[in-house]
C-alpha cells in the first residue's frame, strides 16, 4: 500500500515537472515570437507601413485553427491563446509605431546615425559597469558627490553610498566650472581617493574626464568616464575616451539636439566602443524656476531611435534638492534605464553644486523606491 502510494507520487511529480517544462517552453516562445513582432513593427516602420494588417491576421488564425483541430484543439481555445500572444507581438510593435506621418530621417541624416541607429536585427546595447547592467532591464541609482574635495569627504560619501545600495558611484575631479575662479577639483589625486573609498566597498565610479590627453591615466583608476554637457561636441576627447575601452557616459550639451547626442555618441561607436550610456541632464529654455530644464521627453524619442541605454541627470537640470526625488519618478515613468543624482555628506560644506546636493536620507528615499526596479 505504502508502495503504491509512494509510486503514485513519484509519477504525478515527474508528469508536474514535465509540464512546467513545457510551460516555460511556451513562455519562452512566446517572448521569442514577439522579439520578432518587434523586429518586423521596425521594418514597417522604416517602410512607412501600417502596424496592422487585418486581412493577413484573420487568414493566419484561420489557418492556425485549422492546423489546431487536427491536433485535436478545440477552435475556441486556438483562437484564445493565438489572440493572446498576438496581443504581446502587437504591444511590441505598437510601442515603435507613434511614428510621425513623414519619415523620421532624410537618407542622408540616417546615414550620420548609422552605428547608433535601433534597426531590425539590432540588439538593445547592455552597458555593463561592476555589477550593474544599464539597458537590461532594471533601473539603476548612480549617486555620489558633484566634487570629490577630500580623503575625508569621498569616504564618508562612499560609506553611505554603498549603506543605501549604491552600486555606480558618481564623483567629479576634473571640475569643468562656470568659472574659473571657482573649485576646480583635486585631479588624479582626487581619482585616487574616489577609486580607493568606492573600490574597497565594493562599487565602481563614474567620472569627469576635461582633457583628451588625460583619458589613459583616468581610465586606469575609473570603471566608466563621463563626457560631461560643456563636451558632447569635443571630437577629440571623445575619440580619446573611446580608445580606453572604458564603458562612457555621454550627457547632452543643454545647446544640443537630439540628432546632435547622437552624432556625438556616433564618435564613441565608430572608435569601436559600444559601450556608450546617453544621458539628459536638461536644457536652456527661458525657465528659471530650475536650473535647467529637464526634458523629459527626450528619453522617449530617443528610445525610438536608438539602441543605446538611456539615462537622466535630474541633479543638474532641477539645480536644487527639493524636487530631485520627483524627476526620478518622472524618469522612470518615461522609461529611462536609470538617473545619476548628486549627493553629499555634508552639503553645507561642499565646495560645488551645494544647492542641488541630496543628503544621505533624500538619497535613502530614491534608493528605497526606484533602485533596481524594473525599467518601464
Ligand atoms: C557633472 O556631472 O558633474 C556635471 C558637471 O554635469 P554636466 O556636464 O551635465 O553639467
Ligand atoms: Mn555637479
Amino acid at each position: 500500500m505504502t508502495t503504491t502510494v509512494t509510486d503514485a507520487s513519484l509519477v504525478f511529480g515527474s508528469l508536474r515537472s514535465a509540464i512546467d517544462k513545457l510551460d516555460l517552453e511556451i513562455l519562452n516562445l512566446v517572448s521569442k515570437r514577439a522579439e520578432i513582432a518587434r523586429d518586423v513593427g521596425l521594418a514597417k516602420r522604416m517602410a512607412q507601413r501600417p502596424v496592422f494588417d487585418g486581412e493577413r491576421e484573420r487568414k493566419h488564425r484561420r489557418a492556425l485553427v485549422a492546423a489546431g483541430k487536427k491536433l485535436g484543439l478545440p477552435g475556441h481555445t486556438v483562437r484564445a491563446l493565438y489572440d493572446a500572444i498576438a496581443r504581446e507581438g502587437v504591444a511590441q510593435q505598437l510601442a515603435l509605431s507613434h511614428a510621425p506621418s513623414k519619415p523620421v530621417q532624410t537618407p542622408k541624416d540616417s546615414d550620420d546615425f548609422r552605428l547608433t541607429r535601433l534597426e531590425p536585427g539590432r540588439k538593445l546595447t547592455v552597458v555593463t559597469v561592476g555589477e550593474a547592467h544599464i539597458g537590461a532591464g532594471h533601473f539603476e541609482v548612480i549617486a555620489g558627490p558633484c566634487s570629490v574635495e577630500s580623503e575625508a569627504q569621498i569616504e564618508a560619501a562612499a560609506d553611505f553610498c554603498r549603506g543605501l545600495g549604491v552600486r555606480i558611484m558618481r564623483g567629479g575631479c576634473f571640475k569643468p566650472r562656470t568659472s574659473p575662479h571657482n573649485f576646480q577639483g583635486h585631479g588624479l589625486k582626487a581619482l585616487g581617493w574616489f577609486a580607493r573609498a568606492a573600490h574597497r566597498r565594493g562599487m565602481v565610479i563614474v567620472t569627469e574626464v576635461l582633457e583628451p590627453g588625460d583619458a589613459g591615466a583616468i581610465a586606469e583608476q575609473a570603471d566608466m568616464l563621463q563626457i560631461g554637457a560643456r563636451n558632447m561636441q569635443n571630437a577629440p576627447l571623445l575619440r580619446a575616451c573611446a580608445k580606453t575601452g572604458r564603458p562612457v557616459l555621454l550627457k547632452r550639451g543643454p545647446g544640443a539636439t537630439l540628432k546632435e547626442l547622437l552624432c556625438a555618441a556616433e564618435y564613441l561607436l565608430v572608435e569601436g566602443n559600444s559601450q556608450v550610456v546617453l544621458c539628459e541632464r536638461g536644457i536652456k529654455t527661458f525657465e528659471t524656476a530650475t536650473r535647467s530644464t529637464l526634458d523629459l521627453s527626450a528619453v522617449p524619442s530617443l528610445r525610438e531611435f536608438t539602441h543605446l541605454p538611456i539615462i537622466v541627470d535630474p541633479s543638474h537640470a532641477a539645480g536644487r534638492d527639493e524636487i530631485v526625488h520627483a524627476l526620478c519618478r518622472g524618469a522612470h515613468g518615461v522609461g529611462a534605464d536609470g538617473v545619476i543624482v548628486e549627493a553629499h555628506p555634508n552639503r553645507q560644506t561642499a565646495l560645488s553644486d551645494k544647492r542641488q546636493a541630496l543628503t544621505p536620507s533624500q538619497l535613502g528615499a530614491i534608493m528605497d523606491e526606484l533602485q533596481g526596479v524594473e525599467r518601464l
